[in-house]
Order: C-alpha cells, then sequence, then structure tokens
C-alpha cells in the first residue's frame, strides 16, 4: 500500500517522498481513509506508530481543499495534547507534512512569554496546537477564537487525564461547534476516557494498534 492508494493527494505525497516515508503504517493505512471520509475516531495507540501522520495528514488534505480566507483570531482546527514537549513536536511534524500547502499554523503552551503566542493567534490560524492550560489562559484573555473550529483532535487523552487536565479539556470543548469531526487518540482505555469518547465523538471509528 502506498499513501496515495490511501486517498493522500499530491502536494502532500512531496513532502512524505522528501521524508522517506514509503509506506503507511498499520495506524495510517487503518485511519487515513475513515478520516478523509470525514468520520470521527478513536485511536488507541502509543506513540512510536505513526500517529501524528495517521491525524496529521488528513486533516491537511481536508483543510487546503477548502478554499478560506483568514479571520483574526479564529482558528480551523485544534489539537490538544499534554506536555509542551508533545504540542513541540505535532507541530514540527505538520509544519513538515504541510510545507508545500500555504497552512497557517501555531503552537501554545506554559512556561513561555504570552507575546509571540498572541500574535500568531491575533492573525488567525488553520491549525493552532496547544496545552490545555495555556490555551485556556488565551481564552479567558479573549486571543484566540474558537467558534468556528471544524476538526478537534485530542491527543494522548490517557496522560491529559492523569495530568489532571480534563477539567480544562472540557471547558475548552464547550467553546467549540458541535458540529466538527473529532478524533480521540490513547494508549489506554480508562472508564473516564471511554466517557470522553461517547459525550464528545460521534460514532467513532475504533482503530486499535
Ligand atoms: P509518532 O508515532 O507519530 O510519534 O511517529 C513515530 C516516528 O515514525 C516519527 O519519527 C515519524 O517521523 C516516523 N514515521 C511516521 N510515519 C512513518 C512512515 N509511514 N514511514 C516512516 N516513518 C514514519
Amino acid at each position: 500500500t502506498t499513501f496515495a492508494d490511501l486517498g493522500i493527494a499530491e502536494p502532500i505525497l512531496r513532502s512524505l517522498i522528501t521524508e522517506n516515508y514509503l509506506h503507511p503504517t498499520p495506524i495510517q493505512e487503518q485511519s487515513i481513509p475513515l478520516l478523509l471520509k470525514g468520520h470521527d475516531l478513536l485511536g488507541i495507540a502509543q506513540t512510536g506508530t505513526g500517529k501524528t501522520a495517521a491525524f496529521a495528514l488528513p486533516l491537511l488534505q481536508a483543510l487546503s481543499a477548502v478554499p478560506y480566507k483568514h479571520s483574526p483570531k479564529v482558528v480551523r482546527a485544534l489539537i490538544l495534547a499534554p506536555t509542551r514537549e508533545l504540542v513541540i513536536q505535532i507541530h514540527e511534524s505538520i509544519r513538515v507534512y504541510g510545507r508545500h500547502l500555504g497552512i497557517r499554523t501555531a503552537s501554545v503552551f506554559g512556561g513561555v512569554s504570552y507575546n509571540p503566542q498572541l500574535q500568531a493567534l491575533g492573525r488567525g490560524l488553520d491549525i493552532l496546537v496547544a496545552t490545555p492550560g495555556r490555551l485556556l489562559d488565551h481564552m479567558t484573555q479573549k486571543n484566540v477564537r474558537l467558534d468556528k473550529v471544524q476538526h478537534l483532535i485530542l491527543d494522548e487523552a490517557d496522560r491529559m487525564l492523569d495530568m489532571g487536565f480534563v477539567k480544562d479539556v472540557r471547558k475548552i470543548l464547550a467553546a467549540v461547534p458541535k458540529e466538527r469531526q473529532s478524533l480521540l487518540f490513547s494508549a489506554t482505555m480508562p472508564g473516564e476516557i471511554s466517557k470522553l469518547v461517547s459525550e464528545y465523538l460521534h460514532m467513532p471509528k475504533r482503530v486499535e494498534i
């Protein structure tokens, strides 16, 4: 199987060739066609399986397929992850995969100054990658608008739970439109995660690696 077989289109395929991604990993092979069709997805997978590309490639393709004019502070796709390291890593991967697309992305996380983040948010974004705490700060200060979010991804949901972010995540999700595509990735499925899935995902397809 190739990425082209899965439905990934030209400008993204070029980035994958540069990265020497010759074949999709199992989670990519199973998830990408479902995501391109617009399904919600529950992914049970560890880091190292290629799950970042599994969600990022269909997301980039969906966003670049729709003609769009940016508005101040408006975000089209939101990715939440538990730690700044993971946020930085996801953001970097998205930049690599999307380098031929002219897509606008930014990351926000705690422990650094607000100003550069504020400027990036101010222009409006295709994709925002964030830790819950810092994003909530920006929401409180009205630095960002989530009322047009069409794609939502919760990565390493079980770690967000362990780190005590579930309340923050729920507050953030309350600001996002109900009509959207939602993905949740988790290495384990404790009851609290199943609850989030049934509350926030709509008839999700389940992929377990
Ligand atoms: P992840 O599980 O998303 O953290 O990815 C783990 C590592 O695998 C990263 O270094 C990716 O760059 C790499 N990777 C992801 N998908 C592929 C692929 N299809 N072929 C080769 N490497 C990949």
